[in-house]
C-alpha cells in the first residue's frame, strides 16, 4: 500500500516536473517570436507560399516625410507661435544637414539672426523647445488626417506583394507612433495587417547599423539573401546591405545626390503604373529569387 502511495506521489512530481518544463519552453524569447499571429495576417516567411520577403523603409520610401511631413509642420508651427519665417523646399534642404529638429532650428536662426524678442539664451532654447514640441504634435496631426501622400507605386507593389503571399515588413528607426499611424492612414487597417513593423527605438544601433534589418530577420524568419528592402538613402542601403539583403533605391527628394553604388538597382520611384516605367512586382521578384 505504501510503496503504490509512493509510486503514485512518484508519477504526480513527474508530470508536475514534465508541464512546467513544457510551459516554460513554450514562453522562450526564441519560439514565441517564431510563433506565428494568425488572425491578423502577419504571417512568418515559413507560412507563405513566396520564398522571398520584401521590406520597406518608411520616411522618405513610403512618403516623403521631410519635404512633404515635417517641413510644412514646421512652417505650421512658426506660424502658430507668431515667427516670421518659412522654409521652403530648397532650403529645408539644406538644413537637414544638421541633425535634429531643435538642432535645425538654432542652427537656422544662428546664421539668419533670431527672432525679434528672444534675445538671451534662454529665451531662445524655450522657444525651441517649445516650437519643436508644437510642431511634433502638428506632424502627428498632419499623418492622422492623411495630409502627407503615399509615394508614387507604393500601393500597387503592396498589394500584388499581399497577392502573392509575400511576407512583408516596415524597419524604420524613425517614431514608432508616426510610423505606425502613417501605414494606417495611407494603406488602411486590412493592409497594415499584413505588415510586421520594426519602429522606434527597438534596436539600441540605428542604421546604417544593420541592426534593425538583423531584427527583422529574425523575426519573421527569413532568409536574407531572398529579402529585397526598399530604402531612399545612403545610410539605410548600407545598414541593408550590412545585413546581407538586396537592395533597390527609390531616390527622395533629399537623397537624389547621395552614394548608391552599393545597391542593387537605383530608380527614380517605384512608379505609378508598370506601362509608364514603373519597378514591376515581377522586377523585385527576380530581384529577391537571384
Ligand atoms: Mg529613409
Amino acid at each position: 500500500m505504501a510503496f503504490s502511495f509512493r509510486c503514485l506521489l512518484l508519477h504526480k512530481l513527474v508530470f508536475i516536473l514534465l508541464l512546467s518544463t513544457a510551459r516554460a519552453f513554450m514562453r522562450s524569447p526564441v519560439l514565441g517570436s517564431r510563433t506565428p499571429r494568425r488572425g491578423n495576417v502577419r504571417m512568418m516567411a515559413g507560412d507563405s507560399n513566396a520564398n522571398w520577403a520584401l521590406l520597406f523603409d518608411c520616411d522618405g520610401v513610403l512618403a516623403d516625410t521631410e519635404r512633404d511631413g515635417h517641413r510644412p509642420c514646421f512652417n505650421l508651427a512658426f506660424k502658430e507661435k507668431g515667427i516670421d519665417c518659412t522654409w521652403d523646399v530648397v532650403l529645408y534642404g539644406n538644413l537637414l544637414e544638421v541633425g535634429g529638429g531643435k538642432e535645425r532650428m538654432t542652427a537656422h536662426w544662428n546664421k539668419v539672426g533670431w527672432p525679434s524678442g528672444y534675445d538671451s539664451d534662454a529665451k531662445r532654447q524655450d522657444l525651441v523647445r517649445e516650437l519643436h514640441m508644437l510642431k511634433t504634435n502638428l506632424f502627428m496631426n498632419y499623418i492622422e488626417e492623411g495630409k502627407l501622400p503615399l509615394r508614387p507605386g507604393v500601393l500597387r507593389v503592396v498589394d500584388a506583394a499581399i497577392a502573392a503571399g509575400v511576407p512583408l515588413g516596415v524597419c524604420s528607426t524613425s517614431n514608432d507612433k508616426a510610423v505606425r499611424t502613417l501605414i494606417r492612414v495611407l494603406m488602411g487597417e486590412e493592409r497594415m495587417s499584413h505588415f510586421q513593423i520594426f519602429a522606434g527605438d527597438v534596436v539600441p544601433k540605428k542604421k546604417p547599423w544593420p541592426d534593425i534589418y538583423l531584427l527583422a530577420k529574425e523575426q519573421m524568419g527569413l532568409d536574407a539573401r531572398r529579402t529585397v528592402v526598399i530604402e531612399d538613402s545612403h545610410i539605410g542601403l548600407t545598414a541593408a546591405k550590412a545585413a546581407g539583403m538586396k537592395c533597390l533605391v527609390t531616390k527622395s527628394s533629399y537623397t537624389a545626390n547621395e552614394d548608391f553604388r552599393a545597391a542593387d538597382r537605383v530608380v527614380e520611384e517605384l512608379g505609378k503604373d508598370e506601362a509608364g516605367g514603373g519597378v514591376s512586382f515581377k522586377d523585385l521578384e527576380a530581384l529577391g529569387l537571384s
